[in-house]
């Protein structure tokens, strides 16, 4: 059991365990021991909701420290169609099944439902220790503008406790008509992204129109940027290509994320390493989704993939591309499983993606890179002065903590979540 007391109203500090690499001050650390998952045992100083300061502390064999991490960041996920599956099913699991169904799905959307679901998976967020998300947002039409009207009342509801930012997904030539541009600048005023989907066949001609629209379109008005791209086995990085041309092309002013690219995978080393060193050139970041992917793409007739399209995280990292992994959907028709919890999106992202939390590069696509993705004000490293902002296990280790769901308390600024 948690060594630390379970509600209290003045807590000093915390006897725990925490990742070495997220803790980036402290003098006094420097020869602290530290386990072979690179945990290091402290006495972590709080006051006034921030972290005041830290003393090494020696490391007690018997369970008597819980792993504290920082409050985990979602950089990818649906809230306005999570929880769909039940009554619109994709039982083939293709992408093709996915889109009929959330077309269909739709039809009968409505304010109610999209506050229930959003509800819902904030409700989980909090408790599981998400502490921001992003959520793209289906945004065409009338039954869009009603789903930004409820999903802007709830991210205001719920400021305190998540930080939400939406991002308007439309086709990309929307953004050209007068109504995209109404949208946009909903999206601008709002402290949202522009947002679309980039896949195969890809029309050149047009697609590279829209990309220089949505961009300039961008520009004007101060907005991120947030694409689906490349989410196939066809045509590899055939969307990127076509990015970085028109990114050749205009200055950008704003941020630019990448979500997807799972077919850059499938390029030959030389043309993958090329690609990855124009989007750090441009400071493009990348979020990858291994569970959607892994899911949805590469499916043949009664065939097992061989290939499992996924961004290629490391050689990406090595470019120095900033890269977050997300959870993207939650039982709906692109996935049916998911219970929005970020322990189990790491536990799931070991074998899936050989990223392991315990290396420096892996954590931080779950914290330092995820924030930065989302540009948010803190990193989620442990400094003095940052939010006493965390989630607690029950858990003396990294494989403790990812191989059964353990206990977890989450505190907001210094205060326990009851
Ligand atoms: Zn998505």
């Amino acid at each position: 059991m948690f060594a630390q007391k379970k509600t209290s109203s003045d807590i000093r500090y915390l006897d725990v365990l925490v990742p070495r690499g997220l803790v980036t001050s402290g003098r006094n650390l420097l020869n602290a021991p530290v386990t072979s998952e690179g945990l290091c045992s402290l006495r972590m100083f709080l006051g006034d909701g921030i972290i005041r300061g830290f003393d090494k502390i020696s490391y007690c064999s018997e369970k008597c420290f819980g792993l504290l991490l920082p409050r985990l960041v979602e950089p990818h996920a649906h809230i306005d169609k999570a929880f769909t599956w039940k009554d619109f099913p994709n039982l083939s699991g293709t992408y093709e099944g996915a889109m009929k169904a959330n077309l269909e799905e739709h039809k009968n959307r409505n304010k109610s439902k999209v506050r229930s679901r959003a509800e819902k998976l904030l409700g989980l967020g909090l408790k599981n220790g998400i502490r921001a998300i992003r959520s793209h947002v289906d945004s065409f039409g009338l039954v869009g503008g009603q789903t930004w009207d409820v999903l802007l009342e709830i991210k205001s509801e719920w400021e305190q406790k998540i930080e939400l930012q939406l991002v308007a997904m439309v086709p990309l030539e929307y953004w050209i008509s007068n109504e995209g541009e109404t949208l946009a600048k909903r999206v601008s005023k709002e402290g949202g992204l522009l947002g679309g989907v980039i896949g195969p066949p890809y029309k050149k001609k047009l697609l590279r129109e829209s990309l220089l629209n949505v961009f300039s379109l961008a520009n004007d008005l101060g907005c991120g940027i947030d694409f689906h791209i490349d989410e196939s086995h066809l045509d590899p990085g055939g969307g990127l290509r076509e990015l970085l041309y028109v990114l050749d092309r205009i200055s950008m002013d704003v941020p630019i994320t990448c979500s997807h690219l799972s077919s850059m995978s499938l390029l030959s080393h030389k043309n993958l390493c090329f690609f990855a060193e124009r989007l750090a050139h441009y400071n493009v970041k990348v979020v990858a989704l291994p569970l959607t992917n892994f899911w949805l793409i590469s499916r043949y007739y009664m065939a097992t993939p061989v290939k499992r399209p996924l961004a290629p995280i490391n050689q990406l990292q090595k470019a120095g591309v900033t890269v977050g992994i997300g959870g993207d959907n939650v039982q709906d028709p692109w996935n049916p499983i998911g219970d929005f919890d970020p322990l189990s999106l790491i536990a799931a992202s070991i074998p899936m993606a050989q990223v392991a939390p315990w290396q420096r590069e892996g954590l931080s696509t779950f914290t330092t890179g995820a924030a930065r993705i989302m540009d948010l004000e803190w990193d989620g490293s442990f400094q003095v002065g940052s939010p006493a902002d965390f989630i607690l296990l029950d858990a003396d280790s990294w494989t403790s903590a990812l191989s059964m769901s353990p206990d977890r308390k989450v505190m907001i600024n210094g205060a326990w979540v009851e």
